[in-house]
């Protein structure tokens, strides 16, 4: 069987956000030293508005120099060998600030949408986004020449509304976005809600003005990250083993995530009445147990594409893709692979 392998390459995103070692060099390096196993390949979604912010505050504080260099030279290991690195945008760094060792991050501009909604300025999406595709570019083209963005995929997958950022992605020539999870609502709060509940549940599609509606001369298309449906029962079971038998798998995690700023606490009838429902859920291994990955490897079809956070990974994450490749025959190729065999864009 073979997988598409996206991997959004970041910190966390809450109060606490982690450092460079542990949330993105090391469990990279562990990641793409499994892959070389039997040369699988993966696509890098990196969050190029962390370093674009680490750029500007480098000159003044060391600890942001060293991630710099750190983050460029994990970038051009893993574009040396071979996998793909794509553009995945956090726009929330571009005010945020390094105080005494520590992010504080502040999320006026969680949605890149907000660089114009919020200032009231045009363009501002398309200099930010032609920055960005800039300093790819000059990272990586050392080490492979013709190197160019053509990916993306939104920070907490929030592409909507895609209409205020289609004239960057026209200018730019970005045609190909990896944002949507079809079938999923995630929340309604205006920071971090989407609502993908009625998108094309295709393995890719064109579109124009939003990759809600599919559109068979479309100038962009859509390749989504790959969802589950997990009935009732099945999930009833899977969040009775997450309470006992997984209950530590993500203790001591590296950071913690946003959800201090919106999630409202839930009541025992809450939880219960989420317990007895049927779910949808993206094609991960991320928070997951080995029951779950099965169960998703199952009901997936060839070529599905998964999405991981190497901030997520813990040592059962690196045993579970070393037995996919070395028992169970799974190849993982990069969406740019994919692309090419799809002959997309051709
Ligand atoms: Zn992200």
């Amino acid at each position: 069987m073979t997988i598409v392998l996206t991997l959004d390459y970041e910190l966390f995103l809450g109060e606490q956000t982690g450092n460079v070692d542990d949330c993105m060099i090391e469990p990279v390096r562990e990641l793409a030293s499994i892959l070389k196993l039997n040369d699988s390949k993966m696509t890098i979604f990196w969050d190029i508005s962390h370093y674009m912010r680490l750029q500007e505050l480098a000159p003044g504080n060391k600890k942001c120099r060293n991630d710099l260099e750190k983050i460029k030279e994990s970038i051009l290991s893993l574009a040396g060998a071979g996998h793909d690195i794509q553009m995945h945008i956090h726009s929330h760094w571009i005010n945020s600030d390094f105080v005494n060792d520590s992010w504080v991050l502040n999320y006026d501009f969680f949605r890149l949408h907000n660089l114009e909604l919020k200032t009231a300025k045009k363009g501002v999406i398309l200099d930010y986004l032609q920055k960005a595709v800039f300093t790819m570019e000059e990272v990586i083209k050392p080490v492979i020449p013709g190197y160019k963005v053509t990916m993306f995929r939104a920070g907490g997958y929030l592409l909507e509304p895609f209409e205020l950022l289609i004239d960057a992605f026209k200018e730019l020539g970005i045609r190909i976005d990896s944002s949507i999870l079809p079938g999923i609502t995630y929340n309604n709060h205006e920071l971090t809600g989407f609502d993908y509940k009625n998108y094309p549940q295709k393995p890719y599609y064109r579109f124009n003005n939003s990759p809600k509606t599919e559109d068979i001369n479309g100038y962009f298309y859509e390749i989504p990250v790959t969802t589950v449906k997990i009935p009732a029962w099945k999930n009833f079971i899977f969040r009775i083993q997450r309470k006992t038998v997984y209950r530590n798998l993500n203790k001591n995690l590296p950071g913690s995530s946003m959800n201090h700023v919106y999630y409202k606490k839930l009541t025992l009838l809450d939880r219960l009445f989420l317990m007895l429902k049927p779910v949808t859920v993206q094609f991960t291994l991320d928070s997951n147990f080995t029951g779950q990955v099965k169960y998703f490897l199952k009901k997936s079809p060839e070529y599905s594409v998964m999405i991981v956070h190497s901030k997520l990974f813990r040592q059962l994450h690196f045993q579970i893709m070393k037995k996919l490749i070395t028992q169970q025959n799974i190849k993982f190729i990069s969406l740019k692979d994919y692309v090419c065999k799809e002959q997309i864009l051709e």
